[in-house]
């Protein structure tokens, strides 16, 4: 569990849409705020997440396409330790 925003509690693995980072790719991958930066992700998906200078954190530079980046994003999802990394089904 987490904190969300307003008080709420959030179920672990769910990353928060409001806190979506403005540097995300458009598209249905994002992380949002609550990245530590470990760096997990992009070491899993280094063809969909890049570090952003600006803010120090990981974002979604690319959005999967094919089937092999959908499982490697899922994968980074699932192994994301804060739950920043989230799929809005769009
Ligand atoms: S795995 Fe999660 S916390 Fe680590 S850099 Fe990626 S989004 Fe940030």
């Amino acid at each position: 569990m987490r904190s969300g925003g307003r008080g709420r509690v959030l179920p672990w693995g769910m990353a928060t849409l409001s806190e979506r980072l403005p540097e995300n790719a458009p598209g249905r991958y994002y992380v949002d705020a609550t990245c530590i930066d470990c760096d997990q992700c992009r070491a899993i998906a280094p063809e969909i997440f890049a570090r952003n200078e600006a803010s120090g954190l990981s974002v979604v530079a690319k959005q999967p396409l094919s089937a092999e980046e959908l499982a490697l994003a899922e994968e980074a999802l699932t192994s994301c330790a804060t739950a920043s990394i989230g799929n809005d089904g769009a």
